[in-house]
């Protein structure tokens, strides 16, 4: 059985894959400054035997250094995440986002140990090539709007890995994330689905940012996790970059009508300019649908779980957490 240390453990992500390696048998150890986590995500695992959970931060130098020590892969998932989060803290963001991973990067190398980096579809930027392949190009805005330092900050959390492998023989692997929602995602940094469902159940008014004729695709985190597993066990994925998401294009103004039909709620769509929603002059995206052929070929990857599954998860989720 292996240890995994989880950066970022208890968050969003970090919680589902600690409780997915916990049921195969392994050791897990999470470390997260629940900033953006929750110590509510992991309160389940507390009493395993296997498990064991560190709040700290990972620029902690010593203290990260003894957790990779003592593990045999990292998952590195730990970064400030969340549009509204990267609008409004843009130096956290990068500062979180750069020397955290160049941290992890160089414990694990003292003892060789693999590392999974988590990165984003956000990368990809403002290109127009869907579907979006490992190879295509980023299309990145101008450094004068927020957003964009996210994606530049992960894009060089990929450079630094990929360099570790080459120069240095790190092992390490890539994955891009398209937008992973399920239960337990909060929408505290401006994620869509879980303040979608949260509106309709309190019948607040839905808030479709722009005209809502961008779309997405959503994916759940537990075939997320899946494929995280997988590609960790596959030596033949080192140092490779890997989308993982789904393919079932929505818009958001399709999903808020979802939202509503499936709570049942009166709540009523309304629309916000970017503006009022983030900054002013803010870019989003309006399409966004990766090239999964990669991550098929390499572990069999095909998503399960179409919106109505996902919505479902979060809708229960929501509603438990409302009435606790
Ligand atoms: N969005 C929205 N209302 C919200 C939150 C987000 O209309 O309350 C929109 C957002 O502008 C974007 C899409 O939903 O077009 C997905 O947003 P999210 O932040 O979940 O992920 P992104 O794909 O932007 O990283």
């Amino acid at each position: 059985m292996a240890h995994y240390l989880i950066t970022g453990g208890a968050g969003f992500i970090g919680c589902h894959l600690s409780e997915a390696l916990l049921n195969q048998g392994h050791h897990v150890t999470v470390i997260d400054d629940l900033s953006t986590g929750s110590i509510h995500n992991i309160e389940h695992l507390k009493n395993q035997k296997k498990f064991r959970y560190v709040i700290d931060t990972i620029t902690n130098r010593s203290l990260l250094s003894e957790l990779v020590d003592g593990c045999t892969a990292v998952y590195h998932l730990a970064a400030a995440v969340g549009v509204k989060l990267i609008v409004e803290s843009p130096v956290r963001t990068i500062e979180t986002n750069i020397r955290g991973t160049e941290l992890v990067l160089e414990c694990a190398n003292k003892k060789k140990r693999p590392v999974l980096v988590a990165s984003t579809s956000e990368v990809y930027g403002k290109s127009t090539k869907f579907p979006f392949r490992e190879d295509g190009d980023l299309v990145m805005g101008s450094t004068s709007k927020g957003r964009w330092s996210y994606a530049c900050s992960k894009a060089l959390d990929e450079f630094l890995a990929l360099a570790f492998m080459k120069e240095k023989q790190l092992p390490v692997v890539i994955v891009r994330l398209f937008n992973t929602v399920g239960p337990k995602q909060t929408g505290q940094y401006g994620m869509v689905v879980p303040n979608f469902v949260r509106q309709a159940l309190l019948g607040h008014t839905i808030t479709v940012y722009g005209d809502g004729k961008q779309s997405r695709c959503f994916t759940h985190v537990s075939d997320v996790v899946g494929a995280l597993i997988k590609l960790m066990q596959k030596p033949q994925a080192l140092g490779q970059v890997f989308n993982i998401g789904s393919q079932s294009e929505i818009s958001i103004n399709d999903l808020a009508k979802l939202v509503k039909s499936m709570t049942k709620s009166s709540s009523a769509i309304s629309h916000i300019p970017y503006s009022r929603a983030y900054e002013e002059g803010f870019e989003d995206m309006p399409r966004r649908v990766p090239d999964l052929t990669k991550v098929r070929k390499m572990v069999g990857y095909r998503p399960t779980k179409n919106i109505r599954d996902i919505l479902n998860d979060v809708i229960e989720f929501e509603r438990t957490r409302l009435t606790v």
